[in-house]
């Protein structure tokens, strides 16, 4: 497995496999990786023969009270995982390659990113593009990989790939969980063992949302107010938001379709977690 640091040397590499046919795929990531990421990488090892990950902890999505400085990483864990899942390349750009002195360009999706984490963190997707767009010039990748855990970070990027007419395929993966449940996150280390126990009310939300859809319910209000009133009964829970939205355009609805997207945001202690599910009428 190799390891890249340099913006031009990633450019180089991936021209000279190109050139030599092969078919890349790129898994960006933000590293601390987990079961979830390394699902991606298999996803990507099936669908390509030389599989690029990028690990960079983006400055430019993290809000000024967010996270960032307390991320967690781990670089020599990530590079051991990856070695392990067969990654031929790992990207691993520091934050001056990535934005050096004078950098002032930014890609924005205009109107996706104006719903659920759009609304709670401004700024946030501008940072997630701008940072995918470097990073597909960098790896050059014929596919890209994404988890549809960031349903709505997955739905823009496909939205600036076509826009943009960037030759990549973009693949969504279902979201990988724990055997309780809770979708996995770099982020769920911050939890204490009190508030992980909390964190399972936003699945168990997401299945009492499909139980009633199954049982006929099409009132949006009434599914999110028995979600509310699920996580608000567990201990720490803070909503940020629970939306129930058309899964191409993000936009609220009212009534339940035949395709509805549930998605929610909820502080469990400092924590910030996200999850949601599709509800499908069966064909
Ligand atoms: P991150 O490191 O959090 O930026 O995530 C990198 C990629 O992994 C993104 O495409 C995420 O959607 C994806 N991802 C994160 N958690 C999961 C999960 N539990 N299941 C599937 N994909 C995930």
């Amino acid at each position: 497995m190799e390891v890249i640091e340099t913006v031009a040397q990633m450019q180089q590499r991936a021209e000279a496999l190109r050139m030599a046919g092969h078919v890349l795929s790129l898994v960006p990531t933000m590293g601390f990786l987990h079961e979830g990421h390394l699902e991606l990488m298999r996803v990507a090892r099936k669908h390509s023969d030389r599989v690029i990950i990028s690990i960079f902890v983006n400055p430019i999505q993290f809000g000024p009270t967010e996270d960032y400085d307390a991320y967690p990483r781990d670089t020599e864990g990530d590079l051991e995982k990856a070695r392990r899942v067969g990654v031929d390349v790992v990207f691993l750009p520091r934050e001056q390659e990535m934005y050096p002195t004078g950098f002032q360009t930014e890609v924005r999706v205009k109107e996706v990113t104006q719903h659920l984490c759009g609304l709670s963190r401004p700024g946030h997707f501008e940072g997630v593009t701008t940072v995918v767009a470097k990073l597909f010039h960098m790896t050059k990748p014929h596919l890209a990989v994404f988890g549809q855990k960031d349903y709505q970070q997955l739905t823009v990027i496909s939205r600036m790939v076509k826009d943009l007419s960037m030759d990549i395929r973009v693949l969504g993966v279902p979201t990988v969980r724990d055997p309780d449940g809770l979708a996995m996150s770099s982020r769920n280390k911050y939890l204490t063992t009190d508030e992980r126990v909390s964190a399972l009310s936003l699945k168990k939300s997401l299945n009492l949302a499909e139980e009633m859809f199954k049982k006929g319910e099409g009132s949006a209000p009434g599914i999110k107010r028995a979600i509310t009133d699920l996580i608000e009964s567990h201990p720490h829970t803070e909503i940020d938001y629970i939306s129930i939205c058309d899964p191409v355009t993000l936009e609220e609805v009212k009534r339940l379709g035949d395709e509805n997207l549930v998605a929610l945001a909820v502080r469990v202690g400092k924590t910030r977690l996200i999850d949601n599910c599709l509800l499908r009428v069966k064909q």
